[in-house]
């Protein structure tokens, strides 16, 4: 079996998308700031993309000149918002849903502020924009602490009732607060996810622990110039093998790319981003 190293993708962690400045997770970016940074994007020559769509290139060597866009735990403003600022960009993203809270709210953010969650009418509407739906788990538990029966619950369960919403098994899960270990990882994987993304995952990185950057308010562009800048010096190559779990591709997907490759993504945890961003959110 041929094992190559690759450096792993640059992916993006966004949560919400809001004029509301109340903000004590630092997990929401203003439209405005949004607009300015995918702008900073596209004047470096890039293109934010799903978690998916950006592993499938790379497995065929189309991935130069993408980035990875997430959005963390399926915000309302996700699809009111982020969604029209995306399009007019010419950019998709992965958003992680929790269908255990459908049209609830962050009641796991114990300050608050309380921020919608997306029905499952506002989940189809984001699939039908293009936009890639992956799981966030049931309700945003750290699957570290999770018993057996939850950490199945929270993996397989919740790939099942996106699968009931969209039509399609999502190829994608985020750990919620980033948190992993190797018990996560295993479950994830076993339940048929192609890829998952962390956020700091150390030794664990690979395709279903792919590292990820948080984003917020005060990322202008100075500072997204150093995140990309020092992405390749301190996250760990990631290990590319024959055996990689496909990712699973939409059957559009399957129309426009015949040879899908391996996936890979990542999460907020409860740490945050240490190198590039000592003040993230984990959320
Ligand atoms: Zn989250």
């Amino acid at each position: 079996m041929i094992v190559q190293r690759r450096r792993p993708p640059w992916v993006l962690m966004y949560h919400s998308v809001s004029a509301c400045t109340d903000d004590p997770y630092r997990i929401t970016v203003s439209p405005y700031r949004l607009d300015r940074q995918l702008r900073w994007l596209s004047s470096r020559g890039l293109t934010g993309v799903s978690v998916g769509e950006l592993m499938r290139a790379r497995a065929s060597g189309r991935g130069a000149g993408l980035v990875g866009l997430t959005f963390d735990d399926g915000y309302a403003d996700f699809v009111d918002t982020a969604l029209p600022l995306l399009r007019r960009h010419g950019c998709t993203a992965t958003v992680f849903v929790l269908p255990g809270r459908l049209d609830g709210d962050n009641a796991w953010d114990e300050q608050g502020p309380r921020k919608p969650l997306l029905s499952a009418d506002g989940i189809r509407t984001a699939e039908a924009e293009g936009m890639e739906i992956g799981s966030h788990g049931l309700l945003h538990t750290d699957l570290t602490t999770a018993d057996d029966a939850t950490l199945e619950r929270e993996t397989r369960h919740s790939r099942t009732l996106i699968a009931d919403i969209t039509g399609t098994a999502p190829a994608g899960f985020c750990y919620p607060y980033g948190t992993v270990d190797a018990r996560a990882v295993d479950a994830v994987r076993t339940a048929g996810y192609g890829y998952a993304c962390a956020i700091d995952p150390g030794p664990l990185t690979g395709v279903h622990a792919l590292p990820r950057v948080h984003i917020d308010a005060s990322d202008n562009s100075v500072r997204l110039f150093l995140k990309r800048a020092l992405h390749p010096l301190r996250r760990k190559p990631l290990s590319v093998s024959g055996t990689t779990t496909p990712v699973p591709v939409r059957p559009a997907d399957e129309a426009a790319d015949a040879n899908p490759g391996p996936a890979g993504a990542g999460e907020p945890a409860r740490t945050a981003e240490r190198a590039d961003d000592e003040n993230g959110s984990k959320r």
